[in-house]
């Protein structure tokens, strides 16, 4: 039978760390109709390098468009309505090639990478008249986090990019600039771009008069040639020059924390969203307004809908490591088979037995911004079994999501009364409701967690005149909530995580 489906359809690829999917929405009721996913691995050449291959990237996601439409196709849905593709993406991962060719040059450098860690010491010595030269500018404290340090070491280290540099074939770009230009062409006049959302994230961008700035690319000595151009988030960037969706327009690119904040509708001032995927970023929006924390935040770029709309501004708080210490259980621990399997595991004890877990493996990001952390697991006895340490796993996603909005609320002086949540690890139910017991405020999470495509889809469509401002969560048919209210007393809540943060001052230092 053939599929009711009115309106034209919008398709988003989101590229994150731990997987790459690509969803065909409904634009005019953001029901998802099909989608795609594939996992992907991580490269760990090195104690604290974290590397994947841009190719294999490129590669998941034509599979995830390719299979895709094949499923749309089974259900008798014309992919010629297909009319726009939306890109959200892994941010700060670091992706140099040569225009050429259309090779990478070296492999992507992850967000969560740290050998950059003496290329920061070297760089912070160095920072010119006051400390705040950098975050001034970017809204960024110097890190190894950021793209200009990666890109640095790079740059130092790699030979055949010096010389490709050299001889000017050399192009950089984060997860998104490297899709785009393959998918627009490559070698064949692909388009070499970015938007506002990831340029923000490189620490060579402005954030004020939202260009690349010439004293940060002096400061990191990064060639400003090899810089993709910088457009807004939504427009149309170039066509699809292959595959099933030859000709379709991409006009749609946000960082995926961005999307994730376009798709939860947080479009007021004041609203913010947390995500759960490898890491945790919880992002307020603060409309056309920087505000700079005094409490360990980022100020980043929101959104910009438009070449000529008006740019929106997030205070954002990261946390390194939330997904990725339950895929650790599962891939180095062998704890669990499955991430869903740490559900039932903490379930069954339903809590930690006085075991708390420090997941620093990447140093420790917001609020503390400390290289020297590394992962700690405290207070265990005789009596620990592994179902304790997968609560103290899960815990510890809850009490860094705490300390994140605990800065926030002090640098915004309002309160957040509720939280709302998507992502890959909403799906844990006793997550959820720990979530809610150690903020003691109600978290509601969108039953469509796919909300960083949704937001991808929506930017998309939004350049073909697809209103996204009249969109409302109660028009979208699969946006439904649901509610975990805390259910133990503030005073048990403020134990634990006192407990927490002293086990968290234990995990610094490791390393110097
Ligand atoms: P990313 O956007 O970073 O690629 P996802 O949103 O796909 O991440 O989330 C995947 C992460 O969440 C993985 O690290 C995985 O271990 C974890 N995860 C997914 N489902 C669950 C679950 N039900 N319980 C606990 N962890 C989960």
């Amino acid at each position: 039978p053939k599929t009711a489906v009115v309106g034209p359809l919008v398709g988003a690829v989101v590229q994150g760390t731990n997987s790459t999917h690509f969803m065909v929405f409904n634009s005019k009721t953001a029901e998802l109709l099909s989608h795609h996913q594939v996992e992907l691995t991580q490269e760990f050449p090195k104690e604290g390098w974290v590397e994947q291959d841009p190719k294999v990237i490129l590669q998941s996601v034509y599979e995830c468009i390719e299979k895709t439409c094949e499923k749309l196709q089974e259900l008798n849905v014309d992919i010629a309505n297909i009319k726009a593709i939306g890109v959200s993406n892994q941010r700060e991962t670091t992706v140099i090639w040569d225009r050429l060719t259309g090779e990478p040059l070296y492999n992507a450098v992850v967000w969560l990478d740290l050998r950059t860690q003496s290329t920061v010491e070297i760089l912070s010595k160095k920072i010119p008249g006051n400390n705040n030269f950098v975050k001034s500018k970017t809204g960024l404290p110097l890190s190894t986090y950021f793209s200009a340090v990666k890109l640095r070491w790079i740059l130092n280290n790699v030979s055949q990019v010096q010389k490709a540099v050299k001889e000017g074939r050399a192009l950089f770009g984060t997860i998104d600039s490297w899709l785009i230009w393959s998918m627009t062409g490559g070698v064949n006049g692909g388009i070499h771009c970015t938007d506002v959302t990831n340029a923000s994230r490189t620490m060579l961008f402005n954030i004020h008069s939202l260009e690349w700035d010439k004293e940060l690319c002096d400061f990191f000595e990064i060639p400003m040639g090899i810089l993709p151009n910088v457009c807004s988030s939504s427009e149309i960037y170039g066509l699809m020059t292959t595959g099933a969706l030859e000709g379709v327009p991409i006009s749609g690119c946000l960082g995926d924390q961005s999307a994730a904040l376009v798709g939860q509708m947080c479009f007021q001032e004041g609203q913010a969203k947390n995500t759960y995927g490898t890491g945790c970023f919880l992002l307020c929006n603060t409309g056309h307004k920087c505000v700079f924390s005094e409490h360990g935040l980022l100020t980043t770029v929101a959104y910009k809908l438009g070449k000529d709309k008006p740019v929106c501004y997030a205070l954002e708080g990261s946390v390194a490591i939330a997904g990725a210490v339950i895929r650790w259980l599962r891939d180095n621990l062998g704890i669990i088979k499955t991430s869903e399997e740490s559900e039932k595991l903490a379930k069954e004890v339903g809590t930690s037995y006085g075991c708390y877990f420090i997941p620093a493996f990447s140093g420790l990001y917001a609020p503390y911004w400390e290289p020297t952390a590394r992962g700690i697991i405290c207070g265990l006895t005789q009596f620990t079994n592994k179902s304790h340490i997968a609560f103290a796993a899960l815990e510890a996603i809850c009490f860094q999501t705490r300390e994140i909005l605990d800065a926030m609320n002090r640098d915004c002086g309002i309160p957040l009364s509720h939280l709302q949540v998507d992502g890959g690890m909403t799906n844990n139910k006793v997550l959820m409701q720990l979530q809610a017991d150690i903020l003691h405020i109600p978290v509601i999470k969108a039953s469509m967690p796919e909300t960083t495509a949704l937001g991808a889809a929506m930017a998309a469509g939004a350049a073909h005149g697809v209103d996204v401002w009249s969109l409302k969560p109660e028009d979208l048919s699969t946006v439904m909530m649901e509610r975990f209210e805390p259910q133990i007393k503030a005073t048990e809540s403020e134990i634990r995580y006192s407990t927490w943060k002293k086990a968290v001052m234990k995990s610094m230092g490791w390393v110097t």
